[in-house]
This record gives structure tokens, sequence and C-alpha cells, in this order.
């Protein structure tokens, strides 16, 4: 018999058709599933075919795309798609980071938390609002604070599930800092449970990864009593 509801394993999940699945928000892999061709394109191209499907789309929809109001949407989300809310697909656009000698021998953890983060539901195109609290502890390296925001945003602007963005995040910062000591929590409302559906607008999802010394009690317990609201 097939299990319903929550689903952890992947080859399950591949066994089931969209009918079986319905409604529900099925994890997959922790990589981001693209083509092998997905950069071949240019981008100027992906907006063209974009705008011309999304006026397609319209129209099927009966609206008139000759209104003033209306005309100028397809291009609009076009650029938006590929120019903003989903660059952070191409790795070109990942931000450029620079590594710094951790002067001061702070060995203590660092927290910047409360970072705004705007992402997609890949199962709605609907929007993931939340912030996000990141902690890591140094090795010896440090990166400006600004970058760790950055990071957010970069894998933040994709079609995401938020399980699979929480860890992208924690990997790119454990690799570019050279350390296992790393620590996300991501808090979001999720627009395909507020706005449609169980139109619950007052639940949040939230997930985290813990790693290094994050996963021992007592530094668990610091950092989440520094990211604690008041
Ligand atoms: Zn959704």
């Amino acid at each position: 018999m097939k299990q319903k509801g929550t689903l952890l394993n992947t080859q399950l999940i591949k066994d089931l058709t969209i009918e079986e699945i319905g409604d529900d928000h099925v994890p997959g892999s922790y990589e981001t599933p693209l083509r092998s061709d997905a950069f071949e394109m240019s981008d100027e191209v992906k907006m063209q075919l974009i705008e011309n499907h999304f006026r397609e789309i319209m129209t099927i929809m009966g609206m008139d795309l000759n209104d003033d109001s209306l005309k100028g949407t397809p291009k609009r989300v076009a650029k938006m798609f590929i120019k903003e809310v989903f660059s952070g697909l191409n790795p070109e656009n990942r931000p450029k980071i620079k590594l710094f000698d951790n002067k001061f021998k702070y060995n203590e953890m660092l927290v910047e938390k409360d970072i705004t983060f705007y992402s997609y539901c890949e199962h709605h195109f609907v929007p993931i609002i939340g912030k996000a609290h990141v902690a890591y502890i140094s090795s010896g390296k440090v990166i400006g604070l600004s970058k760790i925001n950055r990071i957010v945003q970069y894998y933040s602007k994709r079609p995401q599930v938020q399980e699979r963005l929480t860890v992208q995040i924690a990997n790119d910062l454990k690799e570019t800092l050279e350390t296992e000591d790393v620590a996300v929590i991501m808090d979001a409302s999720h627009l395909c449970v507020a706005s449609r559906g169980v139109s619950d607008t007052s639940s949040r999802t939230v997930t985290a990864h813990y790693s290094g010394k994050f996963k021992l009690e007592a530094v668990k317990a610091e950092f989440l009593n520094h990211t604690k609201q008041v």
C-alpha cells in the first residue's frame, strides 16, 4: 500500500503519480533539479520565450492582451523570472566571496539573525517569505557579514522547497568558510498554504540544519538562545 502524507523516501515519491501526490509538498534531493543544458540558452532568448508563453497562458485564461494595463505583463514577468526571482538558478549569479583572516582570533560563534528572504514554492510558484538565522564558528577564516545575507538570497532565488534551501545554504557556508561548524534555521510562511488550499495565514514552517559543533547540545542551545525573538 502506498503511504500518504509526508514522504521522506525519494524512491517512494518517484513511484507516485502527480494525482497520488496531490497537493502535498514532498522533498526531493538537495540539489536543485536542473537539466544538463540549463544554461545553453542566453538570458535574452529565455526571456523572449517566457514572454511568448506567458502571453499565451493569459490569453488561454481569457484575458485581453490588447488592454493597456495587461499588454506589458508577459514581458515584465519574463524579466522578473530570469533577472530577479529565479536568478539564483544560474551559478554565474552566485555572490563572489572573499575570505579574510580571523585577525581578532574570535573563536566564539558568530550569529547573523533575522535575514529576510523571499523564495518561491516550486510546487505552486507562489512566494515563501521568511527569516533566516545563520551561525558559524570560524576555523581561521571569516567573511564579510553582508555576504551571509547574499548567500541566503542567492539560494532563495530559485523555485525551492524549504528543506532543500536550508541545506543548500548550510553546505555553501561550510565549503566557503572551510568549517563544519555551521547552523541554519529558516522560519517562513508559504503563500501556497496561506492564500489558497487550506488558507491558513498564521502557520509557519521552520527548518534547521546543524553540523559540526552545533550538534552539541550546549552549542545548539546557545545559538537558539541568540535567535530567540524578544
Ligand atoms: Zn506550495
